[in-house]
């Protein structure tokens, strides 16, 4: 017994030097390793004078703490922050959701030496738009040690001075699934990514023929980012191209489905971030009626995540239903897809016509 306290007596004098060294990360001391976040809270903040919103983010500590950040751009634009000698306390930081509009979502993930937490945005900033600092504890205030996140609500790159006609416009395509991921598929088995190519490829023919300068999220049957990807992966994959690309619009092909087969008819959706996304969604809907000839199922407005994500006006097309025989056999044939394709680039033309009238040309 008395050897056994003894051997234990021993083994924990050895011990505790050895193991705390080992836990402490290279270049902050021992007690730093046991320096606990314990609370994230978050507010949008609008500045009185100039509107511009703002999304602080405060962190909250139980010990002095030291913070490197930095941009990350895939797979989804994010901001990290990498926490040495902190370990998240229990069930704080997993997966908490942000404002939505200046950032999604916050995650940490600890290794037990270092926290790295990742505050996921719906695009890209810059280094200006940010603000990490660190304050102390206060004893007066009895404020514990804090990191406070300052990000500013993204400013829309283009100022949206559109002008008439398709020369010289940068228009990005996405034809909606393809590689790994089908979409939907008709009772005849047409798979949606056929066929969301295929009208895209045409509706590119025609925009370079009237002079625009057309990229597409894909050319081929491929994931625009890797093959099993997840959907906001692959979502945002789509989106950064147009965002990368300075698109003046990006335009989303699919097709829908439904259980009852009996339903068919076009719509067209758009998330209003600019002034222009309603009318871009009116324009592309109403001539997609026109040339199509489907049923008009209207023009709504939705929180799809490349809409939103995309700064540019941006929507999202559903030329017909996939699950409809009748709609199927049209989606297969050339002459449709042409007519749809038609449509498409007669409503973006249509587009340019009416933004340029409402501030473009002032
Ligand atoms: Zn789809």
């Amino acid at each position: 017994m008395l050897r056994r306290i003894i051997f234990l007596l021993l083994l924990s004098i050895l011990m505790t030097p050895i193991s705390a060294s080992l836990a402490a990360p290279p270049g902050a001391s021992a007690n730093d390793a046991k320096n606990v976040l314990t609370k994230i809270r978050w507010a949008v903040h609008t500045d009185a004078v100039t509107g511009a919103k703002r999304l602080r983010l405060v962190f909250d500590f139980t010990g002095p703490v030291k913070v490197n950040s930095s941009m990350l751009a895939v797979p989804v634009p994010s901001l990290i922050l990498n926490l040495t000698g902190v370990v998240p306390g229990a069930g704080i930081g997993s997966n908490t959701k942000l404002d939505g509009t200046i950032a999604d979502s916050i995650n940490a993930v600890s290794n037990g030496k270092e926290t790295r937490m990742k505050i996921d945005l719906p695009i890209m900033i810059n280094d200006t738009d940010y603000k990490v600092f660190v304050l102390r504890k206060d004893p007066v205030t009895k404020r514990p040690d804090r990191i406070v996140v300052d990000i500013n609500k993204p400013v829309l790159p283009a100022n949206f001075h559109f002008t008439a006609g398709l020369k010289g416009k940068v228009i990005v395509l996405d034809p909606g699934h393809g590689g790994s991921d089908p979409g939907a598929i008709g009772p005849g088995k047409t798979m949606e990514k056929t066929i969301t190519l295929a009208v895209s490829l045409k509706v590119k023919a025609l925009l370079e023929k009237a002079g625009a300068k057309v990229i597409m999220t894909r050319q081929s049957d491929r994931d625009v980012y890797k093959p099993g990807d997840t959907a906001v992966e692959e979502l945002s994959a789509r989106a950064s191209v147009a965002n990368r690309n300075k698109a003046d619009i990006f335009v989303d092909v699919h097709i829908n489905s439904f259980v009852n087969p009996d339903v068919g008819g076009t719509a067209t959706y758009y998330y209003e971030k600019t002034p222009y996304d309603l009318i871009l969604a009116q324009t592309i809907q109403s001539n997609l009626i026109h040339d199509g000839g489907l049923e008009n199922r209207g023009v709504h407005a939705a929180n799809f995540y490349v809409l939103k994500h995309t700064v540019m006006p941006s929507v999202l097309a559903e030329l017909a239903f996939i699950s409809n025989p009748k709609e199927e056999n049209l989606l297969n044939e050339p002459d449709f897809q042409q007519k749809m394709a038609q449509g498409i680039v007669k409503g973006i033309d249509d587009f340019f016509a009416q933004a340029a009238k409402m501030g473009g040309e002032q």
